[in-house]
This record gives structure tokens, C-alpha cells and sequence, in this order.
């Protein structure tokens, strides 16, 4: 196909005619589309842990280990070891909290405000001035916390690797007020990329001026695998402990995407004296989380290899939609010079950058033939894509 940039003004013409018959018989389809929130689970996604369901209780005389009773702030043990696995540390890392991952990252910038963390002179909220690199595109819902805690969000470019980490080098050097970053370190939303070991252990060795810079490890899609074959992420905590940075990461996961979508279990994973400063605080937000899902989570996948034949069967179901988006893109928009998009092999996203300034009418256009897609900015910090 000819380049757009190409074409003359009279061919121009005759093709806007063109697209335009083609949107009116789109819309004459009805159709009724949602691309919005790519993370939400299908039905036949969520059928596949029924089995959850059905999962019955042991009781136990003993109190302390009836899965019905209070106790266990940090979770069950087994939990912590299936999380454990899943995000390549040891179960005492661990601490598993209610249904959200979010949740648990909100808490810990919450507890950071009001206390300050490991490190911190004073409570974060004391401070003249907070800021946190935010890769961008990225996922709007940690920008969202820092809007609320009205920490100032700085844009970095990812790259095919990750962050751009000259970037974020030179600027965590120079300004203490920079007190993190948000990673979403594989199968990143939206763009799908895992980052190299290079960029993983520039994250943990970098000098920063703040002594309590908080890397926010966000490992979402950690077994999103859409093909037998998957990226390897170097081990973060690893990295941070032969750096001498033992306190930086604070790592997160949850089953939303594996079992059923905000009413499955989520965990974070940290250093011993993050882990007991976040407990002292946990324990007095609540008294445990729920041991009956906990239970039933490791009832229902047993262990790691549980949980990747349970992601397979996902991602039979997800792979054809992916491809289906793909070949469709492909064969409309491929040689045009007007789109980039992302071709993951892992998570749960399709990134479309189109040209400058047409974001939000494609958002619109698409809408209008009835397919909803996630609004144009929204994976910038403050919804805004800066200027290219
Ligand atoms: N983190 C990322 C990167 C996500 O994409 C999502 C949901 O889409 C979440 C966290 C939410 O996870 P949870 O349901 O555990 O709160």
C-alpha cells in the first residue's frame, strides 16, 4: 500500500468517501464492542475456576488453625509459598493481603505519607515537594494514587527494554524529592514489554538522592504467558540485595487474572525490615484477610505448575483474540506510515499509538460504530500524552 503521506489531495479526497461508506456500514452492524478495559476477564475466562467454588473447608477444633476464625496476619503459610514461587522469593517475604494488589500499593504509599518508609526523615506528606517516575504508557490506575497524594508524576519514555534508564538515572541522582517508580516489569500495560536484565539492575544499583526511594514492582502479569514460550525477568530483589538496596523494591502480585477478578487474593513481597515495618502498621489496619480464599487458592492450583496449566487454558482462549486484532490491524493499517501497535506475547494489552493529535477522534470514530476502547491518554500521567 501507498503511504498516506503520499497521496494527493484529489486521491485523499476519494478515500475519505471510501472510509467514510465503510464506517456507515459498520454502523449499521449494531455493533456492541468493549475494548476498554482489556483487563477484565471474559465469562469463559472466569468459568475456568469454578472449581473454587465447590472447594469445602476443613474445620479444625484447634482455633488457631480454623481457616474460619481471625489469625494469621500475614497470610497462610501455604499461600505465602505459592506466591512465593510465583514471584521468585522466600514465603517469609511475603505477606498476602485481601482481593487487591492495588490496594495493597495504595496502602503502601498511604503508610509512607503518614509515616514515612525505612529511610525517610520525616512522613512523606511532610515534605516541601514529592515526585515519582512514571513510565509511560503506563497503567492509569497507579497514576491515579499519586494524583490523590498529590505526588507531581514525571514522565519517562519506555523503550523496548524498559524505562529509559539514562533518564531515570540522571534524574533520581540529582533531586531528592524523586521518592520512587512504578514498574510494571513484564508484559508491562499497556505495551507489553519485559524489561532486560540490564535495565532491572539499573533500577536496583542506581544512586539515588533519596535515601528511601521506593521501587513499586507491580508484577501483574507475571504468568499472563500467551504462547508456550516467555520472557525471563531478572530477580528484583536479588538485584536490590547485591546492590546493598535491600529496602528499595516492593514487589506485588494477585490472582486477579488468574482466578476471578477482585474477589481473588493478592500479595506483595519485600525486604525483613519493610516486611515487619508494614506489618506493625497491617496489624493494626486489620486483624487478617481472608484465610477461606487463601485456602481455596491453593486447594485449587496447588502449586506452580498448577498455576501455569491454568494460565494455558487462558491463553487459548485469549490468543485467538489477540491474533484476530492483530491480523486486522495488519491488513488495514500495515505500510500506511500512520499507526504503531504492540505485538506482545504475554499480558493482556494491545498498544495503538496513531499520529499526533488523532487520538481521541479514533477513540470517538470507533465509538460511534459501537466499539469502546480505553480513552485516548488515559495511560499518561494526568491523561495528557506529552508531545512527541
Ligand atoms: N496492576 C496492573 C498493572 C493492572 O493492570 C491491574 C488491573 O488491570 C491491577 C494491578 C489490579 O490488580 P488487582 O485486581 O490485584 O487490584
Amino acid at each position: 500500500m501507498a503511504l498516506y503521506s503520499n497521496y494527493s489531495e484529489e486521491s485523499l479526497t476519494a478515500l475519505r468517501v471510501e472510509l467514510e461508506q465503510q464506517l456507515a456500514l459498520y454502523k449499521s452492524e449494531n455493533l456492541d464492542l468493549n475494548m476498554a478495559r482489556g483487563g477484565k476477564p471474559c465469562t469463559q475466562q472466569l468459568d475456568l475456576s469454578n472449581g473454587l467454588l465447590d472447594i469445602t473447608i476443613p474445620y479444625e477444633t484447634d482455633p488457631n488453625k480454623d481457616y474460619r476464625n481471625y489469625g494469621t496476619l500475614e497470610g497462610l503459610e501455604e499461600t505465602r509459598q505459592l506466591f512465593a514461587d510465583i514471584l521468585e522469593v522466600k514465603p517469609e517475604e511475603v505477606i498476602i493481603g485481601g482481593n487487591s494488589s492495588l490496594n495493597m500499593m495504595y496502602s503502601t504509599l498511604a503508610k509512607a505519607m503518614l509515616f514515612g518508609t525505612i529511610g525517610s526523615e520525616r512522613p512523606w506528606a511532610q515534605e516541601d515537594k514529592l515526585k515519582f517516575l512514571c513510565p509511560v504508557p503506563g497503567y492509569d490506575r497507579h497514576f491515579s494514587i499519586c494524583e490523590l497524594l498529590d505526588i507531581e508524576m514525571i514522565s519517562v519514555p519506555m523503550t523496548q527494554d524498559g524505562p529509559d534508564m539514562d533518564l531515570v538515572e540522571s534524574l533520581v541522582r540529582e533531586d531528592a524529592s524523586i521518592k520512587g517508580i512504578w514498574c510494571v516489569p513484564k508484559y508491562s500495560n499497556p505495551t507489553g514489554i519485559t524489561y532486560s536484565d540490564d535495565v532491572v539492575k539499573r533500577l536496583a544499583s542506581m544512586e539515588t538522592a533519596a535515601k528511601d526511594f521506593r521501587i513499586m514492582w507491580d508484577n501483574a502479569y507475571v504468568v499472563h504467558d500467551l504462547y508456550d514460550e516467555s520472557t525471563s525477568l531478572y530477580n528484583i530483589m536479588e538485584a536490590c540485595r547485591d546492590a546493598g538496596n535491600d529496602n528499595r523494591p516492593y514487589l506485588y502480585t494477585s490472582m486477579s487474572k488468574v482466578t476471578f477478578a477482585g474477589a481473588a487474593v493478592a500479595a506483595m513481597a519485600t525486604s525483613k525490615a519493610n516486611h515487619e515495618f508494614t506489618l506493625r502498621i497491617m496489624g493494626v489496619q486489620t486483624i487478617g484477610s481472608d484465610k477461606i480464599n487463601q485456602f481455596r487458592h491453593v486447594e485449587f492450583l496447588k502449586d506452580m505448575a498448577g498455576v501455569k496449566n491454568h494460565m494455558k487454558k487462558h491463553a487459548e482462549i485469549i490468543r485467538p483474540k489477540f491474533n484476530k486484532v492483530l491480523s486486522i490491524l495488519s491488513k488495514e493499517l500495515d505500510g500506511l506510515d500512520i499507526a504503531n501497535w504492540s505485538k506482545p506475547i504475554g499480558g493482556y494489552f494491545i498498544n495503538l499509538d496513531v499520529m499526533q493529535g488523532c487520538a481521541k477522534e479514533v477513540v470517538a470514530t470507533a465509538e460511534s460504530v459501537g466499539l469502546k476502547l480505553t480513552p485516548a491518554g488515559a495511560t499518561y500521567p494526568y491523561k495528557k500524552r506529552p508531545k512527541r
